[in-house]
This record gives structure tokens, sequence and C-alpha cells, in this order.
């Protein structure tokens, strides 16, 4: 069967319910404000690999765009010393406007300068071995092609170099139109990101060569990126695309957003260190944390108060009980002792006298009968001296229990030990004559017993009974001239010789 769980334990419960859902709570909202710290950032590192992109595309292509212009002047003009004088001046003033370039050179098919923008091209240097001159001459590609980054030998300045191919009429190599942008001119640009203490940016080529990288240095330039996560994770998502990557080289975890650019083979990639991005939202969560914990141990605390107070009201509560129950029970034996003979076990003096009342106006009320008899032991003195008196105590029980059988048969019928060794049987509802017959089978009960006394007649314990009755139909006063008729009777039996029952005589009714 079901059995409802106590308040204790329902309070307790409670209590660990709601501490458990404070923290709970907690746990969820930290780890939504977890996620969307991290989601806002990969946000701005993707618009920082976007802006970084379209500023390496723009560099880039005004550098492709001038080669693009000279390429087709030379196949136009040819390279006679005329048109190569006009050439420089042209190169020059490109140079000029276009802040990212170190320089632009024009290289015959053997490697040497045609021309370039210093006015005055290097002695005794040759470039035929130079990554992007072999390629265009062994490529017949026209298209831009942007090469490793390589150290000036002029002014030692590190360049990418972005590069054309010149074709004879024929469509056979002729040399190469070079542009070179300063590593130093994306470097400043990447100088002027926000990417926190710990955060990192770098252009790359498509082929796996780094072309810059913020933090810069030197030996960084023109190493492979092959076989790190971040050129792997580039390989793999495509043109554009995030991923959180532990850095090999300073062991941190980073939130890297690359992208590709529009026109060229490289692609550009913004991180930013997770350590750095999550740091403002550790701060909040631990004081969170911290304003939670105390209140949870608030609670939890209230809580343990509560459910001991209960405990200790209901243990209050289950001993007041067990003393009530306690003093109803020695409330009741009281009330019995005050009532019961504490001999014989019949009803005592006090109880008789008020049955006696209570009956006998009862009996007024309702104009019925109440009978008495009053009856004593014969030579009880006797027995005593005889016998003992502690035989003479079992001797009175012994008729107390032979009394109160054969007298209480109706339930207003009452035993009761009148004083000493008389006793009374009270009879509702009886008249004289039916008290008479029920006093003489008492008398005859108590002889058949046959407890032998020496002292009487008879050789066996007698009795002496006298009987009156009270009826409305006859003039009577207060309950004690019933009493007294009765003792009246008693003593004409004792008179008649005792072994008796008499009747009291009463005059007639007015
Ligand atoms: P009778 O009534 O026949 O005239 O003679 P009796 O000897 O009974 O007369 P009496 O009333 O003078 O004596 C009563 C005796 O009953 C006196 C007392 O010793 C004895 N008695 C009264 N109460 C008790 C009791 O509780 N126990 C004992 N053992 N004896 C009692
Ligand atoms: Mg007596
Ligand atoms: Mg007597």
């Amino acid at each position: 069967m079901f059995r409802r769980p106590s308040i204790t334990f329902r309070t307790t419960a409670f209590v660990t319910v709601v501490c458990l859902a404070l923290v709970a709570l907690d746990c969820w909202n930290s780890w939504n404000s977890r996620a969307e710290q991290l989601q806002q950032m990969s946000v701005a590192a993707s618009n920082l690999a976007r802006a970084m992109a379209q500023q390496a595309d723009d560099t880039i292509k005004q550098a492709d765009t001038a080669l693009v212009g000279i390429v087709e002047r030379i196949e136009h003009d040819g390279t006679q010393p005329a048109a190569v004088a006009r050439l420089r001046t042209v190169l020059a003033m490109q140079v000029a406007e276009l802040p990212q370039l170190d320089g632009i050179h024009v290289y015959d098919k053997d490697g040497n300068w045609v021309a370039n923008s210093r006015q005055i091209p290097p002695q005794n240097l040759n470039n035929a071995t130079r990554e992007y001159f072999v390629f265009h001459r062994e490529h017949e590609d026209r298209g831009p092609h942007i090469g490793i980054p390589v150290k000036s030998r002029t002014n030692g300045k590190l360049l990418v170099p972005v590069s054309r191919r010149i074709n004879h009429a024929d469509g056979s190599f002729a040399g190469v139109a070079l542009a070179t942008i300063e590593v130093a001119f994306f470097l400043k640009f990447y100088e002027s990101l926000d990417i926190g203490q710990a955060g990192a940016v770098a252009l790359i080529l498509e082929n796996g060569t780094m072309m810059t990288r913020r933090p810069y240095s030197t030996d960084m330039v023109g190493r492979s990126m092959l076989g790190t996560g971040l050129f792997q994770a580039y390989t793999t998502q495509g043109p554009a695309g995030t991923a959180e990557i532990k850095s090999a080289q300073d062991g941190v975890t980073r939130l890297n957003s690359f992208r590709r650019l529009a026109n060229y083979p490289l692609f550009v990639a913004a991180a930013l260190s997770k350590d750095e991005i999550l740091a403002a939202w550790w701060r909040e969560t631990l004081w969170h944390t911290g304003g939670v914990t105390l209140l949870t141990l608030i609670v939890g605390f209230v809580g343990w108060r509560l459910v001991r107070q209960m405990e200790l009201r209901s243990k209050s509560e289950a001993e007041l009980l067990r003393a009530r129950d306690a003093l109803e029970t020695l409330n009741k034996t009281l009330n019995t002792l005050a009532m019961e003979d504490g001999l014989t076990g019949l009803a005592n003096r006090r109880q008789f006298d008020v049955a006696l009342d209570s009956e006998f106006s009862r009996a007024m009320r309702n104009a019925s009968t109440l009978a008495l008899i009053l009856i004593d032991v014969d030579c009880f003195k006797q027995y005593n001296d005889i016998y003992g008196h502690t035989a003479g105590d079992e001797c009175l029980q012994t008729i107390g229990r032979t009394i109160a059988s054969v007298a209480s048969r109706r339930p207003g019928d009452l035993a009761a030990r009148y004083g000493g060794e008389e006793l009374a049987v009270l009879l509702p509802n009886t008249d004289v004559a039916d008290a008479a017959v029920l006093a003489e089978r008492i008398r005859t009960a108590v002889r058949d017993l046959e407890i032998v006394h020496a002292g009487t007649p008879d050789g066996f314990v007698t009795l002496s009974a006298g009987v009156d009755a009270f009826s409305p139909a006859l003039t009577s006063g207060p309950p004690k001239e019933l009493v007294q008729a009765a003792d009246k009777a008693l003593y004409a039996a004792k008179m008649g010789g005792r072994n008796r029952v008499c009747t009291a005589m009463r005059p007639a009714a007015a």
C-alpha cells in the first residue's frame, strides 16, 4: 500500500530540488553565455578574415593591373632603346602611385634587366634562377603568378613577387615583368588590427608557403605550412571556414577563420585566442558561481534548520501524545480505584452512595421501583477469631464473588461492599418480592459453598439479609430511609436467628 512520505522527507526533497535547480540553472546559463561568446568571436574572426582577404586581393590586383599594362606595352613597342626609355618613366610613375610596391622590373628571356622602376638597373645581376622566372619560362600560361617571398638583392627587403610572362609575337618566351610588393606593407595593415595579446593573422600561398604573419618573425616568411592544422582545415573546408586549432608553435588554442582571396591563389587566416575570448566570461562565471554557491548554501542551511525544527516538533508531539495516553490510563486506574473495593472487587461504599442517589431519582422520575438488599455475614467476628484475619479476608472475597455472580443479572444491578462484612445489592425496576427472591438465592448460594465455620450453629458460613423496595405507590422519604428500612429488616433477620432473609414492614400507601 502507498504510504504518504513524511513532511520531513518532503521538505528535505524540496530543499534539495531547489538547490539542484539553482546550480543547474547557473550551469546552463553559464554554458549558454560561453557558447554565445564563442559565436560572437567566430563572427569577429570571420569579419577580420574577410577584411584581410579584401586588402590582400586589392593590393595584388593593383600591382597586377600595372603589370598587364607593361606587358602589353613591351609586346607592342618592343625593347628598342627609345621604347625602354619611355617604359622606365612609366615604371617609376607606377611605383610612385602604388605605396605597396617596392619596384617593377622587366627581364629579357635570359633573366637580364631590360628596365626597372629605379632607373639604374643593377649591374652583374641575373634573375634567371628566380622561382618566378623559371615558372614563366616553363609555362605558357599568361595569367599572373604569385611567387614565394624573396629577399631583395638590391635593398635586402622581403618582397612578394607578382609576375607575368612576356611573349614574342610568335608566342615564344620573351621575358618576365615583375612587380614586388613589400611584405612590410601587409604587416603594417595587420598591425592595425585588434586581435588581442595572443591573436594571430597570416597570409599564406595556396601551396602552403607562409607569406607573412603577425606576430612577425623573419624566419616565418617562406616557411611551409603543409601538415599544420590550419592548412589541413583550409584544404578540407574549402575557400572559407572556421576551425579551433591548437598552435604547434606556441601551444595556444585559437579560433581560426580563413578565407581564400577572390582572384589570387592565396588565403588569409585570422585567429583569436580562446583563452582571451573567454577571459571575461570566466570572470563573470566565477562571480556567478560564487553567488549561486552562497545562495545554495543559505537555502540548504535554512532548509536544514527547518527540517530539524520539524523533527523536534514531531518528536515533542509524539511525547505529548504518549504522556496524554499515560495520564488517561492513570486516570482510569485512579477512577477504578476510587470506585472499587480493594478486597472484594465489588463497588465500594462511595460508588454505592452515588448509585443509590441517582437510581433513587430515576425511580422517582420514572415512577418505577428500586429495591435494596443489605447483607451481613453471621458471626464473622468469631470466624476471624477462629481462622485468623487472613482467612476472614479470603472468606469475604469468596462471598463477594458469589454475590456478584448471582446478583448482577441486569445492567443497572449493583453489588457493593457497604462496610466491614456488610454487603449491599441495589436493584432498579425490582419490587420487594423479586428482591427477596434474589436475596434468598444469594443466601443459599453462600450457604452451599459450605465454608466451614465452627462458630455458627449450622457449622458453615451463612448470611442474614434485609430487603426493602421503594415504590412511588408508597409514601417514601429520602434514600437513606430505604437503607434504614433494609437495615431494620436485617436486624430482624439477625434477631430471628440468622441465616435468613427478612423483608421490611412498610405502611400501606396513603
Ligand atoms: P453478627 O453479625 O452475626 O451479629 O456477629 P458478628 O460477629 O458478625 O458481629 P460484628 O458486626 O460485631 O462483627 C463484625 C466483625 O467482622 C468485626 C470484624 O472483626 C470483622 N470484620 C469486619 N471487616 C473485616 C474485614 O475486612 N476482614 C476481616 N477479616 N474481618 C472483618
Ligand atoms: Mg456486622
Ligand atoms: Mg456480622
